[in-house]
């Protein structure tokens, strides 16, 4: 069976390649309030199955997408039908971010979808529970481009197998729920005092 990478830790590599290696090399989980919470929901509103809404379009709900060219695959939170088109929709707890992690992780199933079906997958959407927003996504070429060298990092990553240094946008560390065991000031002082 392939080694396929997930497209959740694709997101990772996409906020933080350190972060990605902790959470998916070695397997650390620092779950603060905003992630559980997240996962409650997701467990909630992501049942399988196929329905059709009130405006007569076919929903497919937590639907397995993979690309065998690119070796990635995870699980699409929604799937809809619109006048013959497929759109992915991806559900996250808080609210838009100001990086492009989730949608790199939507062009990553978009990019799935289209090797699977054979059909153009043009946009998606990201629903925020917190801001109950829902953002359209365009995959565009320069969408695709991000994406596709997100993947290539992570299998870079993966092949040179030394985990990478902290990032040097501090913004990002506050928000992330690995600080305690990163360490990214103390990391980046030793380095710097190292012969
Ligand atoms: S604290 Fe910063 S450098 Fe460390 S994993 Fe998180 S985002 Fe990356």
């Amino acid at each position: 069976m392939n080694d396929y990478l997930p497209l959740s830790y694709l997101n990772q590599l996409a906020y933080c390649p350190r972060r990605f290696w902790y959470m998916y090399v070695q397997g650390e989980l620092a779950v603060n309030a905003p992630m559980l919470e997240g996962t409650l929901l997701h467990e909630r509103a992501h049942r399988p199955g196929t329905e059709t809404d009130p405006h007569g379009r076919t929903l497919h709900r937590r639907v397995w997408v993979w690309s065998e060219r690119l070796n990635i695959a995870g699980f699409a939170d929604l799937v809809e039908e619109r006048d013959g088109a497929l759109l992915p929709v991806e559900y996250k707890h808080g609210r838009q971010g100001r990086w492009d992690n989730d949608e790199i992780q939507l062009c990553a199933q978009a990019l799935c979808l289209e090797e699977m079906t054979g059909r153009p997958v043009e946009q998606g959407e990201i629903f925020y529970w917190r801001s109950r927003r829902r953002v359209a996504v365009h995959f565009d070429q320069s969408l695709r481009q991000a994406t596709e060298a997100a993947v290539t990092q992570a299998q870079a990553l993966l092949a040179a197998n030394a985990i990478p240094g902290p990032i040097t946008d501090r913004r990002k560390c506050r928000q992330c729920s690995l600080q305690p065991i990163c360490l990214p000031d103390e990391v980046v002082l030793l380095n710097q005092r190292a012969p």
